[in-house]
């Protein structure tokens, strides 16, 4: 079953939706969500205005509902990850607007419960162990990258993380970037920590960072096949994405303005990258922003790519889940 599943995935470019639950303080009788159907239909509404015509019907691979768990989302995940020891890139995104849940779907609310964890860790936990599966026949070396793509500029956020390891960069590495080598998930969960701290730095507060830059992590696995010494290579790459929501021209001036035409751009540029290749567009434009620059050879070609499209259910937030939606539909 599982080796279908990945014959399904070839080539493709998936999006999830999925719609976190209202939090405490929240309004639930004001919700935009009208209807999630078991093919990935969603229908979304304007709570506040009467009549038909406020409905908007959208499709995709899949919709996760307010009670769905890190576990569930991730058992959908799972093929693509398995993909990556098979000699595929495999990019994972998450969009939306700030508070949309982006960081709790690829990372989760905490590390320190294993329920928690997001796709982020459940995809390296799995990657570890399937190496550890085929260590006899394949013998595999891990390496990572994590980098921050703010105002257009890439920043490494490991440089002083720990080892360098030479023999692991390849065509697929983030350039400049340091990498380093792994062994296992708390290998790269010590990583991450290292990364998410150096975020930090200049910021008023991560969370304030982390909704204006963009977030990624990746995983590089070289396998030698212990009998024919031939060589697979494929990757990962975990993108917490900046939010998405738009902002209002008159209210902003200075760096904040700045900091939102560059998400902008970005944004917009991998829409284009992402329904180029759905589309089959020869011209692919990766040249139009640093975020599709550091993924353009993860993306197209060979590669996977999947989109949790992230949605605050908040009756107040319909505007922005629209043009979410709407951003989706266009690259799915
Ligand atoms: P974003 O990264 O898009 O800004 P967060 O992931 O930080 O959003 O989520 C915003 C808030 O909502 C956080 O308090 C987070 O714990 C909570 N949250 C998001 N998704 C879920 C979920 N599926 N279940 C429970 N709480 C969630
Ligand atoms: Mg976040």
């Amino acid at each position: 079953r599982l080796y279908n599943e990945v014959q399904e995935l070839k080539g493709n470019i998936r999006v999830y939706c999925r719609i976190r639950p209202f939090l405490p303080g929240q309004n639930s009788t004001q919700t935009s969500i009208e209807y999630i159907g078991e093919n990935g239909e969603l229908v979304v509404a304007n709570p506040f205005k009467q009549g038909k015509d406020t409905h908007r019907l959208f499709k995709f691979n899949k919709v996760f509902g307010q009670a769905a768990t890190q576990e569930e989302v991730f058992l959908d995940t799972r093929p693509l990850i398995r993909s990556i020891l098979d000699g595929y890139n495999v990019c994972i995104f998450a969009y939306g607007q700030t508070g949309s849940g982006k960081t709790y779907t690829m990372s989760g609310p905490s590390i320190t419960s294993k329920e928690d964890w997001g796709v982020n860790y459940r995809a390296l936990n799995d990657l570890f162990h399937l190496t550890q599966i085929r260590q006899n026949t394949v013998v595999y070396e891990v390496g990572v990258q994590m980098v921050e793509i703010y105002n257009e500029q890439v920043r490494d956020i490991l440089s002083d993380g720990g080892v360098w390891n030479t023999a692991l960069p390849n065509g697929l590495a983030v350039p400049d970037a340091s990498m380093h080598s792994v062994r296992s998930t708390e290998d790269v969960l010590e990583l991450m920590n290292i990364g998410l701290m150096n975020r930090t730095v200049g910021a008023t507060a991560l969370n304030e960072r982390s909704s204006r830059s963009h977030c990624v992590l990746s995983v590089h696995v070289r396998g030698v096949d212990v009998e024919t010494d031939s060589v697979l290579r494929g990757s990962l790459h975990l993108v917490d994405l900046a939010g998405s929501e738009r902002v209002d021209r008159s209210e902003v001036t200075g760096e904040r303005l700045k900091e939102a035409q560059h998400i902008n751009k970005s944004l917009s540029a991998l829409g284009d990258v992402i329904f180029a290749l759905a589309h089959k567009n020869p011209h692919v434009p990766y040249r139009n922003s640093k975020l599709t620059q550091v993924l353009q050879s993860s993306l197209g070609g060979q590669a996977k790519t999947l989109m949790f499209v992230q949605v605050n259910p908040d009756g107040d937030s319909y505007a922005e889940t629209v043009s979410t939606l709407k951003f989706a539909e266009r690259v799915s």
